[in-house]
C-alpha cells in the first residue's frame, strides 16, 4: 500500500536524512545530488573518483556455517559415535595404544571428510560465481556493457525485462516495468514500477520509484540512476543475495544415505547379537564389545555417501570444461538418464550468423550478395544491380531495418562484429549494402520511443520524429501482416495487400531455411511522443520482407546424431516460422513424424486447439514445434513428463523460467540468456551451443558409470570384513582382523584406491546405449551377484590364509597381518577389474587411467610401512611378513582377478561382442 503524504505528516517517525530518501525525491533531484546527467552519464574520471570513495559493487559474502561447525559436523555420524564409545571402552581395558589409534582414526577421518567436502563445495561455488553479471550503462555519453561489479553511485543504467537490477537504482524513466522482488521482500507477485516519487516512509515493497539490487525485471524496460552499490544496497544490508550453502543432496545421495541407514540398523542389531553370544559363551565384556565394534566398523559402508557427492562434484568440473555450467548438483545425475532434449533453434542448433539474402518489396523479389557482417555486397534484381529510387517500398523496407533496430555493427581492426541481436545486425548490413548511412538516418529521423522486441509479441516498433514523423515496425510475418490493411507499391502509392503473393514469397524463402521478417510503417501525427501496443494494433502499411540465412552449426549436426544413437530424442522448439523451422530441422538431421516425406511441424496456434491429453502423444512423436510461446513450452515439458520422459529444455527469455523450472534439466543460454532464465536453470551453456548439451549428457553418463564402479568396488570390502568377523564368532576362532586393522583398511583403500575410479575415461560406446531408466536401482541383479561373489572370495582368502598361518605356528600378530594384507592386496587387484564392469581391460586400454596405478603404488607403499615399521607394528598390532607369505597373498589376488574376469566374460562377453560388431 502506498503511504500518502498526509499520513506521513502525522507519523511519529523522526525525519531521517533527507538526502538518502531516494524514493521520495524527484528523479531530477536525485541526479542533481549525485551530479550526473541522464544523457551523458558519468565521465571516466568521475567513475574513478567514485570507485575510490565507494568501492566496488560487491557484497561481502555472508558468513556461511563456520569452518569449526562444519568440522564438528563430521563427528555427527553413527559410526563415529560407535568409535568414540570404543575409545572409551579401550581406555577402561587399559589398551591405551588402541584407544589412541581409534581416536586418531576418528580425527583423521573427520579431517579428510572436511577437506573433501569443502573442495566439493568450493568447486560448485566457484562455478556459480563464474557467471559474472553485466550491466548496460551510459558513460561519457556512450552506451556500454560493463561488468556490474564496476558500477558506482551516479551511474546511469539501462534495464530491460530479464535483467536483474545490478545495484539499487532510482528509476528515471520506465515503460510498463514490472519487477519480481521476491529475492528481497519474499513477495512473489510482481510489482509495477513508476518513476514518480513515493512518500518518505513508504515500506520497501511499495517504493515503486526504486529498483533494488538482485530483484528481477519481468516486464518492460527503463533507465535509472544508481544510488547504492555493494553492501549499501538493501539486499546487501540484509545479506540475502548470497544464496545459502549449496545443497549437496541429490536423489541418488539421498537413496544411498537411506540405504546406509538401513544397513546401519541391521548391522548394529547383528553386532548386538554377536555381543550377546560372546557374553553367553563367557568371554569378557570388554573383549566381546571390541568384536562387536569390529563388525560394525567393517560392515557399515560409512564413506559411501561422501564419496558419491565427491564424484558428482568432480562431474561438475568435467562438464564445465565442456562449456556446461552446472548450477545444481542433481543435474549431473539427471543428465545421465535424460531421454528427450528440447532445444532452441536460433543460436543453439544454428550459428546465429545472420545474413539477409532475399528481399521482397512492392511485389518484386531481390537477392542480396555477400556473406557475414561486412557491409560489402549488392542488392540485385535478377542480374541487375538495383536503383533504390526505382522502388519506394524497397527503400522503406531497408530504412525500417536500420531504424527499427536496437543492435549495431562494430568495426574494429577490420573485423565486423555485432553488438546485440544478429537478426537485427543482418538488417543493418543489408541496408548498408544499399548505401544507407545509419548515423545520417538517425539524425534525420531521430527515435522518439520504441516497443522493444519480445518473443511473446514477435515484433518491435519505433517512433521517429523529423520532418515526417513515422512509425516503423518489424517482426514475424504473422504478427506484422495482422496489423496491415494496405501495401506500399514501388511508385509510392498504396494498394490492397496481395495476400497470395506475400504468402508465396514467405513460403519460398522459408522452405530454404531462411528466417523471414516482415516490415510495416505508418505515418505518425506530429508531436506524438510515445507509442504503445495499442498504437500499432491495426491500420499499418505493409512494406516488405527480408529473408536471412542462418546456417546450422556443424557440431550441432554431429551432436544430434550422437544423441539419436544414444536413444535420446531431439526436438526443436522455436519462435520461428513453421516452414523455416522444418527446413532447418531437416538440415540438422532431426527425425520424427513425417508426412509426404517431410518432417511434420506443429505450430503454437495448433497447440492451442489441442487438449493436454492429446498433446502427450503429439509431443512424443513430433520433433518440430514452431511459433511456440513460452507458456506452451511449459505445456510441452509437462506432456512429455506425463509419458515418463526425462526432459532437458533450453530457454533464454524471462517467460521461459517456468518451463526451465519444470523440466528435469532446465538449460539456460549463457550468452543470449536473461538473468531470470539463468536463475531458473539447472545448467547454463557458456557457448549457447547444442553440442555442449550433448557433451554434458556424455559426461553425466560417464559420472554415473564411475559411481557404479566405485560402489561395486567398495561394497565387497564391507561385506568381506563383516563376514570374516561373523565367521570368527560363529566358529569361535580368534579375530583374523582386529578393529584397528579394519579401520586401517577402510580408511586407506577408499581414498587411495576407490576414488581413482572417478578419473576413469568414458567407456567405449557410451553414446551407443539407451539412457539409463531413471529410478532404476544402481546395482542390477548381476552386479549384486558380483558383490556377493567378491565378498565371499575375500572371506575365503583372508580366513583360510589366517588359519593356515596359525597352523604353521606363526604368531597371531603375523597371521592377522596376513589377513589384513589380503584385504588390501585383493582390493587393489579387484580395483583393476572394476575399471570396467562389463568389458575386459583390453577394451578400455590398460593404461588409460594412470591414477589407478599411482593409487595402487601409494597403497602398497603405505601397506609396506604397516607391515615393516616398528611404529606401525605397535600402533596396529602388525608384524613383518616374509616373501612366501606375501607371495601367497598375491597369488590369492591373482586368483580373484581371474575368477572375476571369467564371471565378467560369461555374463557380458556376448553383449560386448555384439556391440563391437555394430
Ligand atoms: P527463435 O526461436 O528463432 O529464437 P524468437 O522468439 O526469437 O525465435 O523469434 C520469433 C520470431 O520473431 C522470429 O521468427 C522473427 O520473425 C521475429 N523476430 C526475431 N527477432 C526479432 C527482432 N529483434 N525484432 C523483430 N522481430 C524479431
Ligand atoms: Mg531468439
Amino acid at each position: 500500500m502506498r503511504v500518502t503524504e498526509e499520513k506521513m505528516a502525522g507519523s511519529k517517525r523522526p525525519p531521517s536524512d533527507k538526502k538518502r530518501q531516494w524514493h521520495h525525491l524527484e528523479a531530477a533531484e536525485v541526479m542533481e545530488l549525485l551530479q550526473v546527467s541522464a544523457y551523458d552519464g558519468l565521465s571516466d574520471k568521475e567513475v574513478e573518483q567514485r570507485k575510490e570513495q565507494y568501492g566496488r559493487n560487491i557484497m561481502t559474502p555472508k558468513k556461511q556455517q563456520s569452518a569449526f561447525v562444519r568440522f564438528m559436523l563430521q563427528f555427527h555420524q553413527p559410526l563415529i559415535y560407535i568409535l568414540l564409545a570404543a575409545t572409551v571402552v579401550t581406555i577402561f581395558l587399559e589398551e591405551y595404544i588402541d584407544a589412541i589409534v581409534i581416536f586418531a582414526v576418528v580425527f583423521i577421518n573427520a579431517i579428510i571428510g572436511y577437506v573433501q567436502e569443502s573442495k566439493a563445495l568450493q568447486a560448485i561455488d566457484a562455478l556459480a560465481k563464474s557467471m559474472t553479471p553485466r550491466a548496460q550503462v551510459i558513460r561519457n555519453g556512450v552506451k556500454q556493457n560493463i561488468d556490474a561489479k564496476e558500477l558506482v553511485p551516479g551511474d546511469i543504467v539501462l534495464i530491460q525485462s530479464g535483467d536483474k537490477f545490478p545495484a539499487d537504482v532510482r528509476l528515471v524513466q520506465q515503460r510498463d516495468m514490472k519487477v519480481d522482488e521476491s529475492a528481497l521482500t519474499g513477495e512473489s507477485v510482481s510489482v509495477e514500477k513508476n518513476a514518480a516519487p513515493v512518500g518518505a516512509d513508504t515500506v520497501l515493497g511499495d517504493r515503486f520509484s526504486m529498483g533494488f539490487s538482485s530483484t528481477m525485471v519481468t516486464y518492460g524496460h527503463g533507465k535509472g540512476v544508481v544510488v547504492a552499490t555493494g553492501d549499501q544496497t538493501e539486499v546487501g544490508k540484509i545479506q540475502k543475495s548470497i544464496a545459502g550453502a549449496q545443497d549437496l543432496d541429490t536423489p541418488l545421495t539421498i537413496k544411498i544415505k537411506e540405504f546406509s541407514q538401513l544397513l546401519l540398523w541391521v548391522i548394529l542389531a547383528l553386532s548386538a547379537i554377536v555381543f550377546a553370544i560372546g557374553l553367553l559363551r563367557g568371554q569378557g565384556a570388554g573383549e566381546t564389545f571390541m568384536v562387536a565394534v569390529a563388525l560394525a566398523v567393517g560392515a557399515i559402508p560409512e564413506g559411501l555417501p561422501v564419496a558419491v557427492t565427491i564424484m558428482l562434484a568432480l562431474g561438475v568440473s568435467k562438464m564445465a570444461k565442456r562449456r556446461a555450467i552446472i548450477r545444481k548438483l542433481v543435474a549431473v545425475e539427471t543428465l545421465g538418464s535424460t531421454n528427450v532434449i528440447c532445444s532452441d533453434k536460433t543460436g543453439t542448433l544454428t550459428e546465429n550468423q545472420m545474413t539477409v539474402q532475399r528481399i521482397a518489396a512492392g511485389d518484386r523479389l531481390y537477392t542480396v550478395t555477400g556473406i557475414g557482417y561486412r557491409p560489402e555486397g549488392e542488392i540485385m534484381e535478377g542480374k541487375q544491380q538495383v536503383e533504390l529510387a526505382s522502388n519506394t517500398a524497397l527503400e522503406h523496407c531497408l530504412k525500417a531495418g536500420i531504424l527499427c533496430n536496437d543492435s549495431f555493427i562494430k568495426e574494429k581492426d577490420g573485423l565486423c562484429t555485432i553488438e546485440g541481436d544478429p537478426t537485427e545486425g543482418a538488417l543493418e548490413v543489408a541496408a548498408r549494402k544499399a548505401g544507407f548511412d545509419r548515423k545520417l538516418l538517425e539524425q534525420e529521423q531521430p527515435r522518439e520511443d520504441a516497443i522493444p522486441f519480445e518473443s511473446e509479441y514477435q515484433y518491435m516498433a519505433t517512433l521517429h520524429g523529423g520532418a515526417q514523423p513515422v512509425i516503423y515496425l518489424k517482426g514475424s510475418v504473422e504478427a506484422v501482416l495482422d496489423r496491415c490493411d494496405k501495401a506500399l507499391q514501388p511508385d509510392g502509392q498504396l494498394s490492397e495487400v496481395n495476400w497470395a503473393t506475400v504468402d508465396e514469397q514467405v513460403a519460398k524463402m522459408a522452405s530454404k531455411g531462411l528466417r523471414v521478417l516482415a516490415f510495416a510503417m505508418a505515418g505518425a501525427p506530429a508531436g506524438m511522443a510515445g507509442i504503445g501496443h495499442d498504437d500499432t494494433s491495426s491500420g499499418l502499411i505493409y512494406i516488405g520482407l527480408q529473408g536471412m540465412i542462418d546456417p546450422p552449426r556443424q557440431e550441432a549436426v554431429e551432436a544430434v546424431k550422437l544423441c539419436q544413437q544414444a536413444g535420446i530424442d531431439v526436438k526443436m522448439i522455436t519462435g520461428d516460422h513453421a516452414i523455416t523451422a522444418a527446413a532447418i530441422a531437416e538440415q540438422v538431421g532431426l527425425n520424427g513424424r513425417r508426412e509426404n516425406g517431410r518432417l511434420v511441424s506443429i505450430t503454437g496456434k495448433e497447440l492451442q486447439e489441442i487438449t493436454d491429453e492429446e498433446l502427450e502423444g503429439i509431443a512424443e512423436n513430433t520433433s518440430v514445434f514452431a511459433r511456440v510461446s513460452p507458456d506452451q513450452k511449459l505445456r510441452l515439458v509437462k506432456a512429455l513428463q506425463a509419458r515418463d520422459k526425462i526432459v532437458a529444455m533450453t530457454g533464454d527469455g524471462v517467460n521461459d523460467a517456468p518451463a526451465l523450472k519444470q523440466a528435469n534439466i532446465g538449460i539456460a543460454m549463457g550468452i543470449t540468456g536473461t538473468d531470470v532464465a539463468k536463475d531458473a536453470a539447472d545448467m547454463v551453456l557458456t557457448d549457447d551451443n547444442f553440442s555442449s548439451i550433448e557433451g554434458a549428457v556424455e559426461e553425466g553418463r560417464s559420472v554415473f558409470d564411475n559411481l557404479t564402479k566405485f560402489i561395486v568396488w567398495t561394497l565387497p570390502t564391507n561385506l568381506g570384513e563383516g563376514l570374516v568377523i561373523l565367521a570368527a564368532v560363529i566358529l569361535g576362532s580368534q579375530l583374523p582382523v582386529q578393529p584397528v586393522q579394519i579401520l586401517w583398511i577402510n580408511m586407506t583403500t577408499a581414498v587411495l584406491l576407490g576414488l581413482t575410479l572417478a578419473f576413469e575415461r568414458k567407456e567405449p560406446g557410451i553414446m551407443d546405449r539407451p539412457p539409463r531408466p531413471s529410478g532404476e536401482a544402481i546395482l542390477t541383479r548381476d552386479l549384486i551377484m558380483r558383490t556377493l561373489l567378491v565378498g565371499s572370495l575375500l572371506l575365503i582368502a583372508s580366513f583360510s590364509l589366517f588359519l593356515y598361518e596359525l597352523e604353521q605356528g606363526t604368531t597371531i600378530a603375523e597371521a592377522q597381518t596376513v589377513a589384513t594384507t589380503v584385504f588390501i592386496v585383493l582390493e587393489a587387484f579387484y580395483l583393476l577389474s572394476c575399471r570396467s564392469l562389463v568389458r575386459p581391460l583390453r577394451d578400455i586400454g590398460y593404461f588409460s587411467n594412470m591414477w589407478v596405478f599411482y593409487g595402487i603404488a601409494a597403497m602398497f607403499f603405505f601397506q609396506a610401512l604397516f607391515i615393516y615399521t616398528p611404529a606401525m607394528n605397535t600402533l596396529f598390532h602388525s608384524s613383518p611378513l616374509d616373501g612366501m607369505q606375501l607371495l601367497r597373498i598375491f597369488g590369492a589376488g591373482l586368483i580373484l582377478v581371474i575368477i572375476v574376469s571369467v564371471e565378467k566374460h560369461l555374463r557380458y562377453g556376448s553383449l560386448v561382442k555384439k556391440e563391437k560388431q555394430r
